[in-house]
């Protein structure tokens, strides 16, 4: 089963085929308008709209599209947030100078940049973030008995991991090592965080304050582990001193 990429409506087609060079777009019958124009677009035009955070793009890729492989997205996703996660605190440890680092600081930082470690972190904050937005979700239908009928586990992930793809532009500040940190980075999480409402929004029908109220526990749960994991390092040499 499709769906418009307007109004969310199903459709049981998208096109009709007349012959092989000809096919005709069909129209939406609950709101009137082409029910998928996407289908006679280039590719490159829907990453386009994508990236401009356009609902129907959105709707195109999750529900009408033939792009499965999202697990190879999510593998991506978690080596560049790891490798900026990385590059970033490596610029961080040759900003200090020799001579401010103590010893104990110096296997601190050391241990913190280990990629391994960071691997880790990041696919723990990853997980961490898609089971509570999933379990927010599925309480937030228990309550309220609203749960839209195309409404799956399997499309709210798939859709976290489209609107996570944001975070692929912290990439650039591997190149561009001025772009890692600071405000630059909080834009790049101020976009992410758009992307996400916006294809939550798709797969729950709900409004942007729904969205926020679904996805706010996994934001408040991922940026736990990410400061945690940043924590726990500092606090292991001091429990040893002691
Ligand atoms: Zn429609």
């Amino acid at each position: 089963m499709y769906v418009c990429i307007n109004c969310g409506t199903e459709c049981n087609e998208l096109f009709r085929r007349y012959c092989p060079s000809v096919l005709k777009v069909l129209k939406c019958e609950e709101c009137g308008l082409s029910a998928d124009k996407y289908i006679e677009y280039d590719p490159v035009i829907v990453f386009v709209d994508l990236i401009l955070i356009e609902k129907p793009a959105y709707r195109h890729l999750l529900y009408n599209s033939d792009f499965k492989s999202y697990w190879k997205l999510s593998i991506i996703l978690w080596l560049a947030e790891s490798s900026r996660a990385w590059s970033s605190c490596e610029t961080n440890k040759t900003e200090l100078t020799i001579s401010e680092m103590d010893l104990t600081h110096n296997d601190t930082l050391q241990d913190r940049c280990n990629f391994y470690n960071l691997l880790l972190h990041t696919a723990l904050a990853f997980t961490g973030f898609v089971c509570a937005v999933i379990v927010v979700t599925e309480l937030k239908w228990f309550i309220i008995h609203e749960k839209p009928y195309k409404y799956s586990v399997r499309d709210l992930s798939r859709a976290l991991i489209a609107g996570g793809c944001g975070k692929l532009l912290g990439l650039l500040g591997i190149v561009w090592r001025h772009i890692a940190s600071g405000p630059y980075y909080f834009l790049i999480q101020g976009y992410t965080v758009l992307c996400l409402l916006t294809a939550y929004s798709v797969v729950c029908k709900t409004g942007k304050g729904g969205s926020l109220i679904g996805l706010i526990t996994g934001f408040l749960l991922y940026g736990y582990i990410c400061t945690s994991a940043s924590k726990l390092h500092i606090v292991i040499p001091n429990i040893t001193l002691i």
